[in-house]
């Protein structure tokens, strides 16, 4: 009997959170629909696949991460790819298509896929497909389901069209007459969508998807007359308008807001909008399908069984000193926690590690929630998730962090971020279980191209959770099922190790500044952070302040879930003769501590080795209130385990430190960086060394790359695009190392 081979192709992807893998599995899922077979790899398993020899076409989905970094398990291949010494045609041989995941509100958009296609069409490898750029800002869906559908056929195409290159080739080896191919040949499916190509923004991406839906055949986005609701409320509550804004309010206040709305100019809010919006017609996202059947079951008691505490990866470590670093009076708090890892060999590190710390959502939010669901009573029960069988969903899949067998209490506190911001698909869904009127309009808005403003001042830009917006839509209530398939995974949250395991073995330091949210229309009041707010609790009442941590040896030490983050490159430079300089202002000397402590250790142990020299620059607002580490830091200076040591102080009277008449006194790490141009300069250029850049992403990493650019410059005396090169070169070299984050 003949046996059909059927055509295989491949499937790489880069996950950070999930969704790129989830993507990916779908893919490989629904490959035999088509007649098709798929290998699916992480990129990191490395041992799976082969491009230098495939054949086959290879599909990848890359997610972002970070200040536009390609996701943890794709930082190798990016790493391998990036080679200097491949040959220019290195991927010639290679078909690929590429799915980028990003989101808009943070810079360089889907930069981790963008990286990894530069380097495929650097190496020759040629596209089959055009790429898709999903915007998680607006919805991935409305990128990724037409590119989906249009994926099959496009990978068809490419199989049947190397099938004939092949073909030709042979004949044309056979005929001794060499023919290059050209890329022009691209099936046809992929002209249609060309129009999937790179957003910009949340506005041009609706409009790109508009016209974008009819090409794919596929219904990404949806176009509604949806006109303002009429002023009749449901569910109890009483709608207003004047002129043509729309607002509600519940109903024991609704007879004040009737006397006074019409002496008060209305301004817009999360819940009530004002014109022109309030008047427009709305495009809305298409309703993202549904596709998990949620049920709870009555049981005498839950196993609690596996949930996100993997044994092997995840200890329990306690917390065995805490203590404030900062002054009462501070803009900031900062904390300083000791873990106990005696128990766990799993858990040593080095210096530049950092590792998660597993928080739970805060008792009341999970409990403010099972009320609103109307499931208080059934907090027990035990959760059944499956698949949909009607789901309409391509590549539908149970989430992999949903565990079976848990309780609801357990599934709302250890597996489902309840503070997650809403994406706007999830508002459109919400609004399908809205009974008034007006609150669903508004909701409507929220998700619409014309409220993407509105989205951003009262959803986005306040972080806005879940929870909040429920609270604000009284007459919202959407089923669990919904909440389970839009609210995303509860991530770890990482923290720089702030020590070595030389000067304290069994243990591990980290430091932390507390996350205030400010009160905003939606949140009365102020809220702290997830994980910081959590591990503030925790060790609240066994705070020492001022001094060191120490260990109170009670057998009721609070205790963390934390695991080892693999994967680090951000390391001291393996030869220690080499200079170093880092660059940490706020928690982001953490690292610094680490590496400081290590090359004490080092020194000590083989004082007659070289070490090369070391300058540390730190930040932070007043020498006398948040100054992390002065004790530490000035000692190691004192040893000369740090050379350098250049303080700024943002927020004092900048008289002290490098003054003279004539020269501005540094504010921020870069102004300090900029006075010692010179030495910094001629340690990266002339003596081989290291600058490490560690903490906030968004605005202090991008002002010191731009500095060390300008000192370039002025050192080199090359043009910007000149010392823009020797940085990137720097960068690849491994010299120049960023750990940030925004
Ligand atoms: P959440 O409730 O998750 O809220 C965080 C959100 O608040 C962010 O999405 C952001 O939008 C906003 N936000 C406002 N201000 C801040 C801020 N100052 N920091 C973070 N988010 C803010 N943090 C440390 O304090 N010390 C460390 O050593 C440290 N190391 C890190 C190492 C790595 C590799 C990474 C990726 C992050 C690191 N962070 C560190 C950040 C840390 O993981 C958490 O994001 C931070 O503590 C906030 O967590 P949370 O749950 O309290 O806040
Ligand atoms: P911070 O206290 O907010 O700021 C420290 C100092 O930096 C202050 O003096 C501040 O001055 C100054 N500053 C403000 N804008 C600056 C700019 N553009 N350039 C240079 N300096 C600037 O810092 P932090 O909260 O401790 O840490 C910052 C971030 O790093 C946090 O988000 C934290 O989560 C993250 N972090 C990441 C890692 C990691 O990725 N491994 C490790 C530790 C911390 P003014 O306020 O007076 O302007």
């Amino acid at each position: 009997m003949p046996c059909e081979v059927k055509p295989r192709f491949v499937i790489l992807y880069g996950s950070q959170k999930g969704q790129a893998q989830s993507i990916a599995e779908g893919i490989a899922e629904e490959a035999e629909e088509h007649g098709l077979v798929a290998d699916l790899s992480c990129l990191d398993q490395i041992e799976k696949y082969n491009l230098e020899k495939e054949t086959a076409p290879v599909v990848f989905i890359v997610s972002t991460t970070g200040d536009g970094e390609p996701p943890d398990n794709a930082l190798q291949f990016v790493k391998r790819i990036k080679k200097k010494t491949l040959p220019p045609d290195h991927y010639k041989h290679l078909c690929y298509a590429l799915l980028a995941l990003g989101d808009t509100n943070y810079a360089n958009f889907c930069n981790g896929g963008k990286t990894i296609e530069r380097r495929l069409q650097e190496l020759e490898a040629k596209q089959f497909y055009a790429t898709g750029y999903a915007d998680d800002g607006i919805g991935l869906e409305v990128v990724v389901d037409p590119w989906l559908a249009g994926l099959w056929k496009a990978i068809k195409g490419a199989l049947s069209k190397m099938a004939s290159d092949r073909t030709a080739h042979i004949k044309e080896n056979a005929a001794d007459s060499a023919k290059t191919t050209s890329d022009s040949s691209i099936p046809d499916v992929q002209l249609n969508l060309l129009s999937l190509t790179d957003h910009q923004d949340c506005e041009s991406c609706v409009d790109t998807d508009s016209k974008f839906a009819s090409a794919a055949s596929s219904s990404a986005s949806a176009v509604s007359d949806l006109r303002p609701a009429s002023s009749a409320g449901s569910s109890g509550l009483a709608s207003h308008s004047r002129g043509s804004a729309s607002v509600f309010t519940s109903a024991p206040q609704a007879q004040a807001v009737d006397a006074e709305v019409l002496h008060v100019e209305l301004a817009a809010s999360l819940t009530c909008s004002i014109p022109p919006l309030s008047e427009s017609a709305l495009n809305v996202p298409a309703l993202p399908p549904s596709y998990l059947d949620v049920s709870l079951q009555e049981v005498d008691s839950v196993e609690e069984i596996g949930g996100p505490f993997n044994k092997e990866t995840i200890h329990n470590v306690p917390i065995s000193g805490a203590v404030q670093l900062t002054r009462g009076d501070s803009v900031k708090t900062a904390l300083f926690l000791e873990l106990d890892i005696s128990a766990c060999p799993m858990m040593a590190y080095r210096p530049g590690d950092s590792f998660n710390v597993f928080c739970p959502n805060r008792a009341e939010e999970v409990d403010n929630l099972l009320h609103r669901l109307g499931l208080q009573d059934q907090r027990n029960y035990r959760v059944n998730v499956t698949l949909r069988k009607d789901t309409t969903k391509k590549g539908a899949q149970v989430p992999a962090y949903i565990p079976q067998s848990v309780s609801l209490l357990f599934l709302l506190t250890w597996c489902l971020e309840i503070r997650s911001v809403p994406k706007k698909a999830f508002l459109r869904a919400l609004a399908e279980h809205t009974g008034d009127s007006v609150q669903k309009r508004r909701l409507q808005e929220l998700c619409s191209k014309q409220g993407a403003a509105d989205y951003n001042q009262y959803v986005r830009d306040p972080s806005l959770s879940f929870l909040e917006l429920l609270i604000s839509f009284p007459s919202c209530s959407p089923p669990l099922s919904l909440l389970t398939e839009h609210l995303p995974k509860l991530q770890p949250r990482p923290y720089s190790a702030a020590s070595s395991c030389l000067r304290h073995p069994g243990k591990l330091h980290f430091v932390f500044n507390m996350v205030e949210f400010p009160a905003s229309s939606g949140r009365p009041a102020g809220r702290r952070g997830l994980c910081t707010g959590w591990l503030f609790d925790l060790i609240n009442p066994g705070l020492v302040f001022p001094g060191k941590a120490e260990s109170s040896g009670s057998t009721a030490l609070p205790k963390i879930h934390v695991s080892f983050r693999p994967g680090c490159t951000f390391r001291p430079p393996s030869d220690p003769s080499l200079p170093f300089i880092m660059v940490g202002p706020g928690t982001g000397v953490a690292p610094f501590i680490g590496f400081l402590q290590q090359r004490e250790a080092e020194r000590q142990k083989d004082p007659e080795a070289v070490f090369g020299e070391t300058w540390l620059f730190f930040g932070c607002r007043h020498r006398d209130r948040d100054y992390l580490f002065r004790e530490e830091l000035e000692s190691f200076v004192s040893r000369g385990t740090l050379n350098h040591l250049k303080v700024c102080f943002s927020r004092d009277d900048r008289g002290e430190e490098e003054s003279t008449p004539s020269t501005p006194q540094p504010r921020y790490v870069q102004h300090n960086l900029m006075l010692h141009s010179q030495q910094v300069t001629d340690i990266l250029l002339k003596h081989n060394g290291y600058l490490y850049v560690c903490g906030d992403a968004k605005n202090m990493a991008k002002d010191v790359n731009e500095t060390l650019v300008e000192m370039i410059k002025t050192e080199l005396q090359v043009d910007q695009l000149d010392a823009m090169k020797r940085l990137a070169s720097l960068r690849e070299e491994k010299r120049y190392l960023q750990d940030i984050w925004g």
